[in-house]
C-alpha cells in the first residue's frame, strides 16, 4: 500500500501510526485516474470528509498549471498528524484541525477561507518533491515555486482581483533580514525570505516578463521539463531566460542574493500644466527592470536605471499618481 515508484527524497519519508480511519475518493486526472486516500484519527472522521472536498478544486488548478499530479500511480494522501504538516511524497501530513486559514487564522490568507496546509503542502508535490535542489541554499526553488503556487490557485479559484490582493498580503511577512540564497555545500539555508518574498519575486517577474500566455506556458513547460529531477537553482534561472529569450540574471541575482528591495526613487517635477516624473533605481549594478506607475486613468511603463532619467507624463491629478507596486515588490523613495 506505501510502496513508491518514483524517486523521492529522504525527508519526505516518513512513518505514521495512530487509531487511524481510511476513506478514499478519486480525482479523474486527464484520462487518469488519480486515487485520493485520507487517513484520520477515527474521531474526525466526519469533519474531515467534508472538509478534505477542497482537494479536489486545488488539484485542477494545480494541473491547469503544472499540468499532471506528478506521482499519478502512487496516489494522494492526507494523513493526519499531531505536528502543523509536511509535504510528505504522497503520503502528506496534516495537522491543521480541520480549520480554514492557518489553524483558523484567515488573516494569513488574506481573509479566505481554503485551509492553508492542504493548498501548501499540495503545491509541494510539483515544487520540491518533482523537482528537488541539489542544495538547500537553493531552498527557493521549493518554496518561493509552492508559496506563488498558493497565489496561482487564489487566482484560479477565486480570480485576478482576488490574487492580486493575496500576493500583496503576504508583504507582510516579508524581513528583508538577509539574502534567499543560503551558503552551498555546508547545508545552510538562506533567509525565510525564500517563501513570501520568493512568492513576491514571481508575481513581479510575471509583470516584468509583462505576457501572460508566455508566462503561463513557461511555468507549465518548466515543471515539465525538470519533472521528477534534481535541480540547481540556476538551472532554473537559465530555463527562463532561454525560454523568454530574456536576460533576467541581474533581476535575481536582486532578489536571491541581497537582502534589500530594489528602491525606486522618484520625484514629480510640474512645467505649466504638465508632469515630468525623475526616477532612478537604487540597488545593483545593471538592475534595469521597468516599472508601471499610474497617472488616475492610464498605466505607463517607466525604464529606471542606476543613473537618473526623465520622462513627460502629461496632465492628471496628483493625488491620483501612484507607482504599481501591487505588481512590482519594491521599495519605492518619493525624493
Ligand atoms: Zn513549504
Amino acid at each position: 500500500e506505501w510502496f513508491i515508484s518514483y524517486p523521492i527524497n529522504n525527508y519526505n519519508v516518513t512513518l505514521c501510526i495512530g487509531d487511524y480511519i481510511h476513506f478514499s475518493d478519486t480525482f479523474l486526472s486527464n484520462t487518469d485516474t488519480l486515487d485520493l486516500d485520507y487517513y484520520v484519527l477515527s474521531y474526525n472522521e466526519e469533519v474531515a470528509k467534508n472538509h478534505f472536498k477542497q482537494v479536489k478544486p486545488m488539484l485542477k488548478c494545480f494541473e491547469y498549471y503544472f499540468d499532471q499530479y506528478p506521482f499519478i500511480n502512487d496516489g494522494y494522501a492526507l494523513i493526519e498528524t499531531p505536528y502543523l504538516g509536511m509535504e510528505h511524497q504522497s503520503a502528506i501530513a496534516y495537522g491543521n484541525n480541520f480549520l480554514p486559514g492557518y489553524k483558523g487564522n484567515k488573516s494569513f490568507i488574506d481573509g479566505l477561507d481554503f485551509d492553508f496546509i492542504i493548498l501548501h503542502e499540495t503545491g509541494h508535490e510539483w515544487w520540491g518533491n518533482s523537482i528537488t535542489t541539489n542544495d538547500i541554499a537553493d531552498m527557493w526553488v521549493h518554496e518561493g515555486f509552492c508559496t506563488y503556487s498558493e497565489v496561482l490557485y487564489v487566482e484560479c479559484h477565486y480570480g485576478y482581483e482576488e490574487m492580486l490582493s493575496y500576493v500583496n498580503n503576504q508583504k507582510n511577512k516579508v524581513r528583508n533580514n538577509k539574502p534567499i540564497i543560503g551558503t552551498f555545500n555546508v547545508n545552510n539555508k538562506g533567509s525565510s525570505d525564500m517563501y513570501f518574498k520568493g512568492s513576491l519575486m514571481l508575481h513581479t517577474l510575471r509583470n516584468y516578463i509583462n505576457d501572460d500566455v508566455l508566462w503561463f506556458r513557461m511555468l507549465k513547460d518548466m515543471t515539465n521539463y525538470f519533472k521528477l529531477q534534481v535541480v540547481d537553482g540556476k538551472d532554473i534561472i537559465s530555463y527562463i531566460n532561454n525560454y523568454t529569450n530574456r536576460d533576467f540574471t541581474v533581476f535575481f541575482e536582486q532578489y536571491l542574493n541581497n537582502k534589500d528591495l530594489p528602491q525606486l526613487q522618484y520625484k514629480l517635477q510640474k512645467n505649466g500644466k504638465n508632469y515630468t516624473i525623475i526616477y532612478r533605481w537604487e540597488a545593483i549594478d545593471e538592475f534595469k527592470m521597468p516599472v508601471l506607475i499610474n497617472i488616475g486613468y492610464l498605466d505607463i511603463l517607466i525604464y529606471p536605471s542606476n543613473e537618473w532619467k526623465e520622462l513627460d507624463i502629461g496632465s492628471f491629478d496628483k493625488n491620483k499618481f501612484k507607482i504599481r507596486d501591487d505588481l512590482f515588490f519594491i521599495d519605492v523613495k518619493k525624493m
